[in-house]
């Protein structure tokens, strides 16, 4: 088993490439299934989802689409309400568009709750969200339960397929999972 040490943490492959390209195939087969008929745009939530959407994207059969790309970070302010800033905006039109924002992970579900009222805000018909990895047990927003999910995972920290340790490790081909 492959194992990767970084800042003093040590990583154990978790999904292999082989896994992942199944895992990203199944999602890939059920939006095609349900947008062959329209023409989705993919907001893809930079830095961390680069990699699965470019998987994503490629796997599609079928499905005229378009993509754009937003980067955004969360903070904490002196309110109890998350609120989210946004470092590369959006810079496409979502305005009567089926919108399709695809994230590396979904985990307290803050960014895509945020993210979804974004969209709503700003004219869309409809917003699902495509995600590699969804962590269910750490969940705090019902309606940013992900539509497509590549893979459920615990609670573990996780890196490689674009999922970074201190902006690090992105490059990684598998999944790997912290070992305490
Ligand atoms: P949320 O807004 O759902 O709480 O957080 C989503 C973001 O948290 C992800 O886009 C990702 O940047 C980060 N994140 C959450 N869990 C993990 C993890 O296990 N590993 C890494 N590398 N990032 C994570």
């Amino acid at each position: 088993m492959r194992t990767i040490d970084e800042q003093g943490y040590h990583f154990e492959e978790w999904l292999t490439p082989e896994q992942i390209a199944k895992d990203v195939q199944q999602v890939a087969n059920q939006i095609s299934a349900d947008y062959k008929d329209k023409e989705p745009l993919f907001v893809v939530v930079l830095n961390g989802a680069f990699v699965f959407a470019a998987d994503l994207l490629r796997a599609l059969k079928d499905v005229r689409c378009e993509v754009t790309f937003i980067r955004v970070s969360s903070y904490w302010g002196l309110s109890s309400t998350g609120k989210l800033e946004f470092i590369v905006p959006l810079q496409q039109v979502v305005e009567n568009r089926d919108v399709i924002i695809v994230e590396d992970i979904v985990d307290t579900g803050l960014t895509i709750h945020q993210l979804k009222a974004h969209m709503r805000a700003h004219g869309a018909t409809s917003t699902r969200v495509a995600t590699m990895l969804f962590k269910p047990a750490k969940l705090e927003y019902n309606d940013a339960k992900p539509e497509y999910v590549g893979r459920e995972v615990s609670e573990e920290f996780v890196i490689g397929y674009g999922l970074d340790f201190d902006g690090f490790q992105r490059n990684l081909d598998a999944i790997y999972k912290v070992k305490q």
